[in-house]
């Protein structure tokens, strides 16, 4: 008996006590950051009123008080734009959120009552207060993390291995000067400034194709570095294993040692202090990816897609050996990776959607597994932009969606089936994927509330036991 009642002491004491937790949310560009991060503060800030929460208990049972935004503790960092996102949802006719380019944070207060289900039970008007610091960064950054195994020569090399004809064709105007270039030479720093800023380029270009495995990373998001001369340098193409005593003893000033000068600065200056600073004392972290976005855009970017996602998934390997373990310790002690937009298909394809993106990372999700890092898959509609209905199409009932266009035409689509299994290159040309982009719905449709998919669910993966 005295020991019980010392426990249930302790547990009053701790529910007292204030409690911390630090999300981090993050996915490639587009992949529906800056919509999950306004969704999720949106449906915080009125659980218990507008928006309807019953995947999370602590919200349909009643207990969940509400959030507000208070100060934030690291004012290096700048805040997520919550007002102006909610300012264009909330325009005539409604814009998507404008997206955030760099890391971004906002601090939450979260009042909430515990359970009662003890011997203080009937103590049980007393609430606590969870403060939740938000974390928003480009999925893009992680993509550098393999840059700290290379060093300028091999890093080159590898990029050269990467690029497909598509690549080749996209970067042809960068490739064109760089391999004019007489590694030898002294450097010229204008010149080593354009040519740099052709390759942020035909990175660029073939992000708008569609691809993501790209790097440097803050080539494509640069965030408070656009223009620095850390992002001035560019992979030299052609390097034989043969050259590379002959080129590291080449002059400080030539092209190829100020080259890797700066590449050595950008993994010591850009890349490992992300992850010191700020990726290591994440406690928590949801993955966002655009499946079905991928899926619409055809086989070559939905293979780069799994490509960069590899790549991408290696920040969270916890394997004693691993690259991240070595040099950084981390402690995300849960991760959810969650397929976005699922509002894009009718509801009965979202278990496709889950298994597909459980396909896409069924290896890195073994490896969590496997150190013992509790993971889940779901899918989700931050922002949900369609209603689901259903058509009779020659005497049979089916599905569909009903949303209207970004430019505003009212649209009745079924967008197709998802496949349950990474699909083979023939699937585009049997069924393909037809994906509409909708605008979100006006205030007037939705109400108060910002209606979603499961953000509830999410919600609960992610700081559910903190608010029991
Ligand atoms: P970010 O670059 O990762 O921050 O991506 P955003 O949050 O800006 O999302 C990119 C685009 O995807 C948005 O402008 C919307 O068009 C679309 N989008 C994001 N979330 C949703 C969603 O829940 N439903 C629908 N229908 N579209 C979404």
């Amino acid at each position: 008996m005295r020991q019980s009642l010392a426990r249930e002491f302790n547990n009053l004491i701790e529910r007292s006590r204030d409690r911390q937790l630090r999300l981090a949310v993050t996915g490639l560009s587009r992949a529906g950051k800056t919509a999950f991060l306004t969704s999720l503060v949106h449906q915080l800030r009125h659980a218990g009123v507008e928006a309807r929460l019953d995947l999370l208990p602590a919200a349909r049972e009643g207990r969940l008080l509400g959030a507000q935004r208070v100060a934030q503790q690291d004012l290096g960092v700048p805040r997520f734009p919550y007002d102006q996102a909610i300012a264009s949802l909330d325009q005539q006719p409604p814009h998507w959120p404008e997206p955030t380019r760099g890391i971004s944070e906002l601090r939450l207060h979260i009042r909430y009552r515990p359970e009662n289900n003890g011997l203080f039970g009937s103590l049980g008007s007393d609430t606590a207060t969870l403060t939740l610091d938000l974390f928003d960064y480009p999925g893009e950054w992680l993509l550098d993390l393999p840059l700290l195994e290379h060093d300028f020569f091999s890093w080159s090399q590898r990029q050269q291995a990467t690029l497909s004809p598509q690549r080749r064709e996209l970067a042809a105007d960068w490739l064109a000067t760089v391999e004019r270039l007489d590694p030898a030479a002294p450097a010229d720093e204008a010149e080593l400034a354009e040519i740099a800023g052709r390759y942020a380029d035909s990175l660029q270009a073939a992000r708008n194709a569609g691809f993501s495995d790209l790097q440097p990373g803050r080539f494509l998001l640069p965030g408070d570095l656009d223009g620095a001369p850390v992002l001035q340098f560019f992979p030299l193409p052609g390097l034989e294993d043969a050259d590379r005593q002959h080129l590291e003893s080449l002059p400080d000033e030539s092209i190829y040692r100020t080259l890797a000068k700066r590449f050595a600065y950008y993994q010591q200056h850009v890349v490992k202090p992300f992850y010191r600073e700020h990726f290591r004392r994440f406690d928590r972290q949801i993955v966002l990816v655009d499946v079905l976005g991928a899926l619409n855009a055809g086989p070559e970017r939905f293979e780069d897609l799994s490509r960069a996602l590899a790549t991408l998934m290696r920040s969270f390997d916890y394997g004693k050996r691993s690259l991240l373990s070595r040099l950084f310790s981390p402690r995300i002690d849960r991760l959810a990776i969650a397929a976005t937009k699922a509002d894009h298909v009718t509801p009965e394809q979202h278990t496709h959607l889950v298994t597909l993106l459980e396909a896409l990372l069924a290896e890195p999700i073994k490896d969590l597994r496997f150190a013992d890092v509790p993971v889940k898959a779901l899918s989700l509609a931050s922002i949900r932009a369609t209603q689901a209905h259903e058509v009779e199409h020659q005497g049979k009932r089916t599905p569909a969606l009903r949303g209207v266009t970004l430019d505003g035409e009212e649209t009745l689509v079924f967008p197709g089936e998802v496949p349950t299994r990474l699909p083979r290159p023939d699937f585009w040309a049997r069924q393909g994927f037809a994906f509409t982009a909708f605008r979100p719905l006006s205030r007037e449709t939705r109400g108060g509330g910002l209606p979603h998919i499961r953000m509830d669910a999410a919600l609960d993966w992610l700081i559910g036991d903190k608010l029991q």
